[in-house]
């Protein structure tokens, strides 16, 4: 009873929130100069002055400044704990049935990983939110029973590849559309999972199969999309109503340009795949956000994952990482401009002065 009480009012509060704002939020995190900037005195061209309302301006030179507005602006300040508090909502209304879609979005060394995976002395989003989902389901155990299963994979030059089987797959994965209309990968596996360690012991099996068969870990995983797949079945122990909901946790591969002189063969492959399913992922968001009649989830693999987390009344976060180094200003600037047209709006061409 109280569930349901507490359930109807939650979806009013949701349903309100979706009139008013959409349910596509984006957040923008900042990492601190690193070890190197530091040392050379490298500028930080970020202005986090307006930060608490969401906005942030970038110094572009000559005293000129862009500005950008978002739902939420972390500067290196803000810890795991403070970005967590804000995803949270979200991530627990996957237990009450809706899909949700977290990813990061950035130019490699921005803090994709960190801000998703963390580390172990400071968990990221992805431990944090299954941590979360366990707490909450234990909460509501006299009512709701869950199960909770995981899957992780990867997506690498449009393949996609099971992180968590144990033998090589007999034949390609692919996406497949159910009776009911979700999307599903036959053959991959999903582990059930009852605790946070169940979970972390499948977190680092995933980990250890991204780094077979590469031999440069951190190049390999800033060029493909690390996903994380979370499956939640709930039955109504009251009424026996039974749900099934999807959460993603998706850790995009680098959304720098390469230099056209750099890229040659697999590389040039690589670059041109990456390209094509960020660009894939920003018009289905895009389209979304504008309510177009047509959403291409097809053109990617990626895009083609997400489809059941992405639009309708699943909800949508976008984490946009950026550096706050001057050298990496261009990078940071077609950052915020794809985030900004993700969020369906456009700002205008605010050339402020500092
Ligand atoms: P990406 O996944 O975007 O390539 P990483 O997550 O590997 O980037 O981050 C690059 C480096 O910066 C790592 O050493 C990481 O620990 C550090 N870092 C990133 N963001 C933060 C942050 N907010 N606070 C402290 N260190 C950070």
């Amino acid at each position: 009873h109280k569930y349901s009480e507490e359930h109807a009012k939650r979806k009013e509060l949701y349903n309100h929130i979706q009139e008013t704002k959409g349910n596509i939020r984006v957040f923008c995190r900042c990492r601190p100069l690193n070890k190197e900037e530091t040392s050379t005195k490298s500028a930080t061209i970020i202005d986090f002055d307006g930060a608490k309302d969401g906005e942030l301006g970038v110094i572009t030179g000559n005293n000129s400044k862009k500005s950008f507005k978002f739902d939420r602006v972390y500067s290196p300040r803000d810890g795991q704990v403070d970005v967590f508090a804000d995803a949270s909502p979200m991530v627990v209304s996957v237990l009450d049935g809706y899909n949700v879609c977290i990813f990061a979005y950035g130019q490699t060394g921005t803090g994709k990983t960190f801000t998703m995976e963390g580390t172990p002395q400071n968990r990221g989003v992805n431990y944090r939110t299954v941590e979360q989902l366990f707490e909450v389901a234990r909460e509501r155990k006299e009512t709701i029973s869950y199960n909770i299963s995981v899957s992780v994979l990867e997506v690498y030059n449009e393949q996609i590849r099971d992180l968590l089987a144990t033998s090589p797959p007999s034949k390609k994965l692919e996406i497949k559309q159910s009776s009911d209309g979700s999307h599903h990968v036959p053959g991959l596996v999903e582990a059930n999972v009852e605790n946070i360690n169940e979970v972390w012991n499948v977190l680092q099996a995933g980990s250890n199969a991204r780094a077979v068969g590469s031999n440069n870990v951190n190049e390999h995983s800033s060029r493909s999309h690390c996903m994380l797949s979370i499956m939640v079945k709930a039955k109504n122990l009251m009424n026996g109503d039974c749900t099934k909901s999807k959460l993603w946790l998706v850790d995009l591969a680098g959304s720098e340009r390469l230099a056209k002189t750099d890229v040659q063969g697999e590389r040039l492959k690589e670059a041109q795949n990456i390209n094509r399913s960020l660009s894939a992922l920003g018009d289905v968001i895009y389209a979304l956000a504008t309510k177009s009649s047509h959403i291409p989830y097809r053109n990617s693999k990626l895009t083609h994952l997400l489809q059941d987390s992405l639009g309708g009344d699943s909800k949508t976060l976008m984490f946009v990482q950026i550096s706050p180094s001057e050298h990496d200003v261009s990078e940071t600037l077609s950052s915020l401009n794809f985030a900004t047209r993700v969020r369906g709006v456009e700002l205008g061409p605010a050339r402020k002065q500092v």
